[in-house]
């Protein structure tokens, strides 16, 4: 039995987890691999019921699962809290208790949907990118980190350090999922001036020769990568980086892709997994049926592919909704002329009703 905490939080949370669960409905109708799933609280409903963005409570039940499944957090009626009491807030628990140091951002352009890029389409054409950014280490909890003034001048600093353990992981990560994909990673560093980052390049060219050697590896510095990214998107794989370089490539990724309503994104660890779709709970929309349900249905499928090894599940998911949008079918974020537009709910069904047809 699997287990799995769902967790649909606010806003479009609701409305686009629902049609996650309709998939995963037919799927267990169809599977000997039941997914037991059980819903709960969690950001600005949380609070709203005990006064808490992560109650005791769920945070047990996360540790227990195999999986977590979250919609979105936050919102206005939140947005005023101190810092430590927000929804966000939450999130970074959550992350932090399952100690999820790799966090997935595939970045896959529908070709039905390349006109949404600000690329072109004939560079565009093919591109299926999948960053794989460290998540816990790095610029962002490096010590000592502090911001004063000495002798009159502000001066600030945040140490980029990394131990070779904390690479040898995330790196494992990115060529596992190599292995799944078209087996080719591509690791970003800086090794020409920093020996943080010659220390990162050491250790993946160690982890590569020492198991992955069906792969093949590219090392790019970060700022040639850049470019090479807008470039030739379509020749990259995996892309595997440290926090601060995968904060910004996952972004520059996300925008050849078009829309946010289209990303979906994982955070893994050694034994837990939280999936949830790139965007946030979209007051503006919230509770009117229209958000786009596809980046949440995209999560879904990586949960199978990465907690549960059901790759054929997976990939089914992927078909049914590129077939759904090759037959011309849009929510309202990715309608370029208002035809075939379809609400949240209906757009579920209808790829509830393709995924049918494959189970
Ligand atoms: P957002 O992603 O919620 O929305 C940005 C814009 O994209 C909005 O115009 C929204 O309508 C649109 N959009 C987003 N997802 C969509 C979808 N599935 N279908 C159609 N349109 C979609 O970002 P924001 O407005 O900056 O943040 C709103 C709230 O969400 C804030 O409280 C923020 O803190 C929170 N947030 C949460 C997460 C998370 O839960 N992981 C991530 C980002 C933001």
């Amino acid at each position: 039995m699997r287990n799995v905490l769902i967790l649909p939080g606010d806003g479009i949370g609701p409305e686009v987890t629902e049609q996650c669960i309709k998939i995963i409905d037919l799927i267990n109708s169809k599977s000997k691999n039941v997914i037991k799933y059980q819903r709960a609280l969690f950001g600005g409903a949380s609070i709203d019921d005990c006064g808490e963005p992560l109650s005791k409570k769920v945070l047990d039940i996360a540790m227990k699962s195999d999986a977590v499944f979250l919609g979105a957090v936050g919102g206005p009626k939140w947005e005023t809290m101190e810092h430590d009491l927000k929804p966000e807030k939450g999130l970074l628990t959550l992350r932090k208790e399952l100690q999820t140091f790799a966090n997935l951002r595939p970045g896959k352009v529908f070709s039905s949907l390349a006109s949404a890029s600000s690329l072109r389409p004939e560079i565009l054409n093919g591109t299926d990118i999948f960053v794989v950014r460290e998540l816990t280490g790095g610029i962002y909890f490096g010590e000592p980190r502090f911001s004063k003034e000495i002798d009159g001048k502000r001066i600030a600093s945040n140490p980029l350090i990394y131990n070779e353990d904390e690479i040898a992981r995330v790196a494992k990560s990115a060529f596992e999922i190599a292995r799944k994909r078209n087996k080719k990673v591509t690791s970003l560093d800086k090794a020409n001036v920093l020996e943080v980052m010659q220390l990162w390049r050491d250790v993946v060219t160690e982890v590569h020769e020492n198991a992955y050697s069906d792969i093949e590896l590219e090392h790019l510095y970060i700022d040639n990568a850049a470019m090479q990214v807008i470039k030739r998107p379509s020749t990259f794989d995996v892309i595997l980086a440290s926090n601060l370089f995968g904060d910004i490539i996952s972004d520059e990724v996300a925008e050849l892709t078009g829309s946010l309503g289209m990303l979906p994104s994982a955070s893994i660890g050694e034994s837990k997994a939280i999936y949830e779709p790139v965007h946030g709970s979209a007051p503006d929309i919230a509770g009117q049926n229209i958000a786009n349900p596809i980046a949440a249905i995209l999560s879904l499928a990586m949960m199978y592919k990465y907690s549960f090894n059901e790759d054929n599940i997976s990939d089914k998911i992927d078909q049914a909704i590129t077939e759904v949008l090759d037959e011309g079918n849009r929510t309202r974020d990715i309608s370029t002329d208002n035809n075939n537009v379809l609400n949240c709910n209906q757009m579920g069904d209808l790829i509830v009703s393709k995924l049918e047809q494959k189970l």
